[in-house]
């Protein structure tokens, strides 16, 4: 090669290797600053702390959150910013729950079995299903108190006996707001408020006439949402994540066009994320069933909010990927993308990649597990 030639082609890499920095510096000083957040959601766990079948008796690699624990601890690890949620339906369901009904003490050095697990996994909030009210409304209070995270519903009210709404109160904290340390993308620290909402399917006070009946009452869910998510904004939520125990549709004997469903509810302005549960589904994946108006089934959203269903019993671990950027003066959501993480999945007829078990949980939940069985030999 020509002196001159070598001389030219430096001078042209040199040009190229500022132009490539320049870039990144401009990009950095003038792109607006941008958060990735992670939200992680298990739902409809039915007492399911660890891998064991208690109506066969034997161990099972196919539920229990101490597989999904594995799980959230991963998809943690791959995030810098991430936030734990509890759709609900914990305090029935198995053998574990119902020796934790029948025979386990219940005091602040006693705390239900399922929140000496889930409390370990630092769960950031939770809302409340309608298996939270089977045994009755003392049992579910004395219960939640074990809970370390906070539970929200909007929709269940104190039975007050007038038609007005004004005066209504709600039974639960209706949402909360998380104030979250976040890093954007260039490594500056932020403060994000996350606002929290819940709502459970009205169907609740069919199926639990017993305590609900002059006690309690529930409101329409979509309604409800309207009447929340601007008091939500004022009081300061720069993005809002509601839990709702309820399926996509709503549940048979609810009129659909109440807006009662996740559908109904994915209309409502402001809200950013639905986490959802109840209906043992999964969501989002290529199903017939969802293959209803307004649904992205690639990116994961219903009526363009963001949207996941993590299946039921720690089957699987829901997650939604939200990237949220500073604009105009306040933090808007700008893409998401939801999916589902299995804690175990057939690769062929004979195997099948399984997550492994995280041994603290099932360590933790040893005595009680065994208590339960005993309870379980010996009950008539
Ligand atoms: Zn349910």
């Amino acid at each position: 090669m020509k002196k001159g030639m070598k001389k030219s082609l430096i001078t042209l890499l040199l040009f190229i290797a500022l132009l490539i920095v320049w870039n990144q510096t401009e990009a950095k000083v003038s792109g607006p600053q941008t958060i990735h957040l992670r939200l992680m959601e298990t739902t409809d766990l039915h007492g399911n702390m660890i891998g064991f079948d208690y109506e066969d008796r034997k161990k099972t690699v196919e539920f229990g959150l101490s597989r999904t624990a594995s799980l959230i601890k991963q998809a943690r690890n791959e995030s810098q910013n991430s936030l734990l949620f509890d759709n609900g339906d914990i305090l029935e369901g198995n053998g574990l729950d119902e020796y934790a009904y029948r025979s386990h003490p219940l005091d602040m050095a006693n705390i239900h079995p399922v929140f000496k697990a889930m409390n370990t996994l630092l769960y950031d909030a939770a809302t409340v299903g309608n298996h939270e009210f089977n045994y009755g409304i003392d049992f579910m209070e004395a219960s939640l108190s074990g809970a370390n995270f906070p539970y929200v519903n909007a929709n269940i009210y104190v039975e007050d006996r007038n038609q007005l709404d004004e005066d209504d109160l709600n039974y639960f904290n209706p949402y909360t707001i998380l104030e979250k340390e976040v890093t954007d993308t260039s490594g500056q620290k932020h403060k994000l408020n996350v606002g929290v909402i819940g709502f459970i399917t009205p169907i609740v006070a069919e199926w639990n006439k017993e305590y609900f009946r002059g006690n309690l009452k529930v409101k329409n869910i979509k309604e409800t949402a309207e009447h929340f998510i601007p008091i939500m904004k004022s009081k300061g939520a720069d993005i809002i994540v509601a839990l709702a125990h309820t399926g996509l549709q709503s549940d048979k004997g609810l009129d659909e066009k109440k807006g009662n469903s996740v559908h109904a509810l994915s209309k409502v302005k402001g809200i950013d994320a639905i986490l959802f549960g109840h209906s043992h589904s999964v969501f989002p994946v290529k199903d017939e069933l969802q293959k209803l108006p307004g649904i992205d089934l690639k990116t994961g959203t219903i009526n363009g909010t963001a949207a996941v269903q993590a299946g039921y019993w720690g089957n699987h671990l829901g997650l939604i990927d939200l990237k949220i950027i500073y604009q105009d003066g306040e933090w808007k959501v700008k893409s998401s993308l939801s999916s589902i993480r299995p804690v175990y999945r057939t690769l062929n007829k004979k195997s099948r990649e399984v997550i492994p078990a995280d041994p603290l949980m099932e360590q933790i939940m040893k005595k009680d597990h065994n208590d339960a069985l005993d309870y379980l030999k010996n009950k008539k």
